[in-house]
């Protein structure tokens, strides 16, 4: 089938029927619900990027696989150059939608399975990538979207999966049948899954002997008999469904909890299931891979914040105070630096024996470290600069109401030669990117928790080198 138009991508969602809820009650149309939408729009500019001129050269590739050309985030890296291009795509796509555009997480998944399926075979002899790749030839030829299905709900966190009170806090397999495995369990933080045709499901954790159920990874359809979405609140959830305030005009975030209500996996979408001892590599080729994937699309976040900042600085008739460009300065620095540790692990990267590159762990760990506390700071500088209306701005509708509108019309207004609208836009905007949690809780915890990644990356260092780099200084020999 090849490339989808976006047109064509919105019209290949249309025809799945998933299970969804959403503030307590079903939802039967998906694609036309406003606050789903806006998340199907931003997964939807992924498509778009691929027919415009523009950037096409950028987005799209020739598959070896099939010898077609194929949408980027179907391309599990086979070079430096794959790997580098993950992040410029990434930046841009940040940029150009202004939030989470939830296709990255599929091709993470993707990546880790293409590296880990080959190691399960060549220790068992079983057919896992064989599976896989024939997986992956559905995805490429029909431009197929897939989101991770990785973090479990984990119950008591001082528990590992079999010693729970529950054993659903950890979704594992509760029957093999001839026909496929039926699993069982609730992957939560769900991003742009109704924005998908198909879930990966991973293991979230290192397994021990005993945890051979929850040793399970596979892709099935988002509409699958068993599976429920039911979409989270998050902060600014209702702007879209009421059809005003919202900030961004065209996109938005969502994020869903899955319930895996006893689904039928067919054997040949099994990629693992048993060999416990792979969860680990399975974890931690995808959080790699996914926090490099963050360095791209939150610095292209941060160049949205930029200039909202620099254009409320005009609006308000501020861009010439120093201290305000200093702050814009200080907010550039940290999309770069960002930008620039997660293009290094790019560069960085190695080939393992399946052919697919795989970055350098420490430098995409030191990125996702990096935004955790500096998408903070950025968006703090942005309030600071943009000033108290990103908190309590008037709607819209107060706007537009003939009794206060004319008011606030007239005492909302920065400088002379701006409309009053423009200025409200951009406050709404602001408000937009500080204060969507769906998004901006991400910053923290996308990728694993904080805690994660600072293990990871101590774990990861070449610590010997260094300690005898020190020793030798120091004259010490031992
Ligand atoms: Fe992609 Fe994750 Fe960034 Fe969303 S937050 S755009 S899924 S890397």
């Amino acid at each position: 089938m090849g490339l989808m138009t976006k047109a064509e991508y919105v019209a290949s969602l249309r025809k799945l029927k998933p299970t969804v809820y959403m503030f307590g009650e079903k939802v039967e149309n998906v694609v036309d619900n406003p606050r789903l939408r806006a998340g199907i729009e931003a997964t939807g500019a992924t498509y778009a990027l691929a027919e415009d001129p523009e950037h096409r050269d950028l987005i799209v590739t020739r598959s070896a696989l099939i010898d077609e050309p194929i949408n980027r985030f179907n391309n599990p890296p086979a070079s430096i150059e794959d790997l580098v291009a993950r992040v410029k795509i990434n930046r841009l796509m940040g940029r150009r939608v202004g939030t989470c555009f939830q296709r990255c997480t599929g091709q993470d998944c993707l990546v880790a399975l293409s590296v880990t399926t080959y190691d399960v075979d060549r220790k068992y002899g079983t057919q896992y990538n064989r599976r896989f790749i024939d997986f992956l030839k559905h995805m490429q030829r029909n431009d197929l979207t897939a989101n991770a299905g990785v973090t479990d709900v984990k119950g008591d966190r001082s528990l590992s999966p079999k010693d729970q009170a529950d054993p659903d806090a950890y979704l594992h397999v509760v029957e093999r049948r001839e026909d496929g495995i039926v699993v069982r369990g609730a992957k939560c933080h769900q991003t742009g899954s109704l924005s998908a045709h198909e879930i990966i499901v991973l293991p979230t954790r290192a397994l021990r002997k005993g945890e051979e159920a929850f040793a399970v990874a596979f892709a099935i359809p988002i509409d699958a008999p068993g599976m429920i979405h039911v979409v989270g609140r998050s902060s600014l959830d209702t702007r879209e469904i009421d059809g005003c305030d919202c900030g961004n005009r065209m996109y938005s975030k969502y994020a869903p909890t899955i319930i895996f209500n006893d689904v039928l996996i067919p054997w040949e979408r099994v990629f693992l299931c048993g060999e416990w001892e792979f969860a680990a590599d399975l974890v931690a080729y995808f959080s790699a891979f996914h926090r490099q994937s963050h360095g791209g699309c939150k610095a292209g976040k941060i160049d949205c914040m930029v200039g909202a900042a620099l254009t409320m600085m005009e609006y308000n008739g501020t861009d010439k105070v120093g201290h305000h460009k200093e702050k814009v300065i200080d907010m550039i620095h940290r999309a770069e630096t960002l930008y620039g540790c997660s293009l290094a692990a790019s560069y960085e990267g190695k080939r393992t024996p399946s052919g697919t590159y795989f970055i350098d762990p420490v430098l995409a760990n030191a990125s996702k470290i990096h935004e955790g506390r500096e998408m903070a700071e950025a968006t703090r500088l942005m309030i600071d600069v943009a000033g108290g209306f990103v908190s309590d701005l008037p709607s819209d509708t107060d706007f537009e109401n003939p009794d206060i509108g004319p008011l606030l019309k007239k005492y909302l207004k920065g400088v002379a030669q701006v409309p009053v609208e423009n200025r409200v836009k951009m406050f709404r905007l602001i408000e937009k990117l500080a204060m969507e949690s769906a998004d901006t809780v991400s910053d923290i915890h996308g990728g694993g928790s904080p805690a994660a990644h600072r293990l990871t990356l101590f774990r990861e260092s070449d610590l010997p080198t260094k300690i005898r780099a020190a020793k030798r200084l120091a004259g010490i020999e031992d």
